[in-house]
């Protein structure tokens, strides 16, 4: 029971269903992978059918949900406070688990965001997976191992998660939230693998934003003569759409426009409900020149996020999307 909910991660799921069974539950786990593909799920389901409840991780009872909730005494999260995870955290978890644990034989303690441990916090953590720890099991998440000390990489069993495929993402979409299959296809394609972050599009209403912004920038760029004669960024970009998924919808817009010049099958455009207008604009583009305009995107995204002037940024883009679209 229980990992059926897991999108994707077969071999992941695979390994951890053989140790439940063979009744060898690793000392301490390093999940790696991208955000957003299941890692916290992953663990919780773990920790649900090992914590030994008598209902093999049912996921229904109280315990399985206070598991899923995060609320289970005897699982034990630690997570980052002002981007970091302290020394001071480590410190408080390591008397904590001198305690039995309250429940259960075992005790899951899951750090999210393991590579933010501070290299104080990662010290005195080895400490902790070093020590005599019956009864605990660490689960680590990061994105990469090679953020992590090497001493603490090598005392725990790695899984890998991959990206979520895009067909699989689609049709959980469609089926939790009702959308239609365009739609659906959409987020997939945006997520770039990742569940959580298809789903927080969707919140922030953007895939129902996108005509009137692609409409929008379409106009504005008509609307511009060239250098300093475009308006402030905040006309451009609407008020309440956050700058850098405004460039991000753009991206991926972009990307569709060189993909319909060059003839690639609609089917795999991030836009598909768009393809119409997607040819139509193609017709009149600069191939050579839109061609580098993904990469500008990426590169005003980066130094968005240095606090460089927002104004200059789109001033520079929207040449470049003028020349490139022959507007
Ligand atoms: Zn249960």
């Amino acid at each position: 029971m229980g990992f059926e909910v897991v999108l994707g991660q077969s071999r992941v799921v695979k390994y951890l269903k053989r140790a439940i069974q063979k009744n060898r539950i690793a000392h301490a786990y390093l999940f790696v992978g991208p955000q957003g593909v299941g890692k916290t799920l992953v663990a919780k389901l773990l920790a649900a059918q090992v914590m030994g409840h008598n209902c093999n991780g049912c996921l229904v009872c109280r315990s399985c949900k206070s598991i899923l909730w995060g609320n289970h005494p005897d699982l034990l999260t630690v997570t980052p406070l002002n981007k970091e995870v302290t020394i001071e955290q480590i410190r408080s978890l390591r008397e904590e688990i001198l305690n039995p644990p309250f429940e259960s034989p075992t005790r899951f303690i899951l750090v999210q965001y393991a590579h933010k441990m501070t290299l104080e916090a990662s010290n005195a953590f080895l400490k902790v997976l070093e020590e005599p720890n019956k009864g605990n099991v660490f689960i680590l998440e990061s994105p990469d191992e090679g953020l992590l000390l090497p001493t603490i990489v090598s005392r725990c069993v790695k899984l890998q998660f991959g990206p979520i495929s895009k067909e699989e993402i689609a049709f959980f979409l469609r089926e939790k939230y009702d959308l239609l299959p365009d739609e659906a296809q959409t987020l997939a394609a945006v997520s770039n693998g990742s569940i959580k972050k298809a789903v927080q599009f969707m919140e922030k209403g953007l895939l129902k934003r996108r005509a009137e912004i692609f409409y929008n920038h379409t106009e504005a760029l008509k609307r511009t003569l060239g250098e300093g004669a475009f308006g402030p960024h905040d006309i451009i970009i609407p008020k309440d759409v956050d700058p850098s998924d405004y460039l991000f919808l753009l991206l991926t817009w972009y990307r569709d426009l060189i993909a319909s010049a060059v003839g690639v099958e609609s089917q795999l455009f991030f836009h598909q409900d768009f393809r119409t207008k997607l040819k139509e604009l193609s017709k009149g583009a600069q191939l050579h020149l839109v061609l580098s305009i993904p990469l500008e995107i990426e590169r005003a995204r980066q130094d968005m996020g240095k606090e460089a002037n927002l104004g200059l940024l789109m001033g520079e883009l929207f040449l470049a999307f003028k020349d490139g679209l022959g507007i």
